[in-house]
C-alpha cells in the first residue's frame, strides 16, 4: 500500500522544513514548495528521503493562482491524493501602520492568507474524492493578540483562523478537518532579525521563559495530522510557551 501524502508549503527552511521531516518520520510521503530556495528545498527533500519516504520539492509561489493549480495538478498526476495539507508558507513586511505601504500590506495578505486559500481549495478537491483530509494552517500568536508594527501580518494570521473555522464547517461532514496552529516566537530565519533587546523583552512575556523551536510546532502539526486527531476540527492550538494566555 502506498504511503499517505502530506503537502507542506514553504518547506525549504525553518518551521516548514522541520514539519516535512517530522511528517516523514510518521511515514508520510512529502511534497513541498518554495519560491527562491531551490537548493535549500532539495536539502529538505534529501532529509525526508533518508527517512525512507518519497519526497519532492517544486517551485510554486502560493500567492499566484496559476502556480498553485499547476503545483496541485502535478501532485495529482504523481500521487493521485493529498491526505494532509500544511499551509506554512509565510512572510513578514513589518512597519508601523502609518508608514506601511499598500504593497507591503498586499504582499503579506496575498502570501499568508490568499496562498492558504488557494492551496486549501486545490487540496480539498482531492480530499473530497477520498473523503479524508487534514488541513492545518500555521497562524501565529499575533493573529490572536495583535502586534505593533505588524498590522498586515497579524491580519493575515487572524484571517487564517477565520478561514480554518469556515473550512471546518464546510467540509467536516466529508471527513476533512481543518485546524490552525498558532506559534509564539520560534527560532528561525524569520525571528533571527530581532535584536537581543527585543528577544529579552519577549522572554519576559513568555510564562515558559524560553523561545520555541521548529520541533515544538512540528510535533503539534503531526498530532493534528494523525488519525488520533480525527474528531478535532475548527480549533486553534497555541504553541507559544503560554504567551497568548
Ligand atoms: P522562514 O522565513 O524561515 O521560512 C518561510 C518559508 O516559506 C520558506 O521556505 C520560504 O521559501 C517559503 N515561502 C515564502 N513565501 C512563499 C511563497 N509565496 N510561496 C511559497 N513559499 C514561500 O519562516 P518560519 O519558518 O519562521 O515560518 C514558517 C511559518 O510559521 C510562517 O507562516 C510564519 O508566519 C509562521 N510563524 C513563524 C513564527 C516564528 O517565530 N518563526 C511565529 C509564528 C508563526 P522561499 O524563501 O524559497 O520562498
Amino acid at each position: 500500500m502506498s504511503n499517505r501524502v502530506a503537502v507542506v508549503t514553504g518547506g525549504s527552511r525553518g518551521i516548514g522544513r522541520t514539519i516535512c521531516t517530522e511528517l516523514a518520520k510518521c511515514g508520510f510521503d512529502i511534497v513541498t514548495c518554495y519560491t527562491r530556495g531551490a537548493q535549500a528545498a532539495e536539502e529538505t527533500v534529501s532529509c525526508c528521503r533518508e527517512l525512507g519516504v518519497e519526497a519532492y520539492a517544486y517551485q510554486c509561489d502560493v500567492s499566484k493562482e496559476e502556480d498553485v493549480t499547476g503545483f496541485f495538478a502535478r501532485i495529482k498526476e504523481q500521487f493521485g491524493r493529498v491526505d494532509v495539507l500544511v499551509n506554512n508558507a509565510g512572510i513578514t513586511r513589518d512597519d508601523l501602520m502609518l508608514k506601511m505601504s499598500e504593497e507591503a500590506f498586499a504582499q503579506v495578505i496575498d502570501t499568508n492568507l490568499k496562498g492558504a486559500f488557494l492551496c486549501s481549495r486545490e487540496a480539498s478537491k482531492m480530499m473530497l474524492k477520498s473523503k479524508y483530509g487534514r488541513i492545518i494552517s500555521i497562524s501565529s500568536v499575533v493573529g490572536i493578540n495583535g502586534n505593533a508594527g505588524q498590522v498586515n501580518y497579524s491580519a493575515s494570521k487572524a484571517g487564517l483562523i477565520g478561514m480554518t473555522k469556515s473550512i471546518a464547517k464546510e467540509l467536516g461532514g466529508k471527513g476533512i478537518t481543518a485546524n490552525a496552529v498558532a506559534p509564539g516566537f520560534i527560532q528561525t530565519d524569520m525571528t533571527a532579525v530581532l535584536s537581543d533587546d527585543v528577544k529579552k523583552a519577549l522572554l519576559s512575556n513568555i510564562p515558559r521563559k524560553a523561545l520555541g523551536n521548529p520541533e515544538d510546532v512540528a510535533h503539534a502539526v503531526c498530532f493534528l495530522a494523525s488519525e488520533a486527531a480525527g474528531y478535532i476540527t475548527g480549533q486553534v492550538l497555541a504553541v507559544d510557551g503560554g504567551m497568548s494566555m
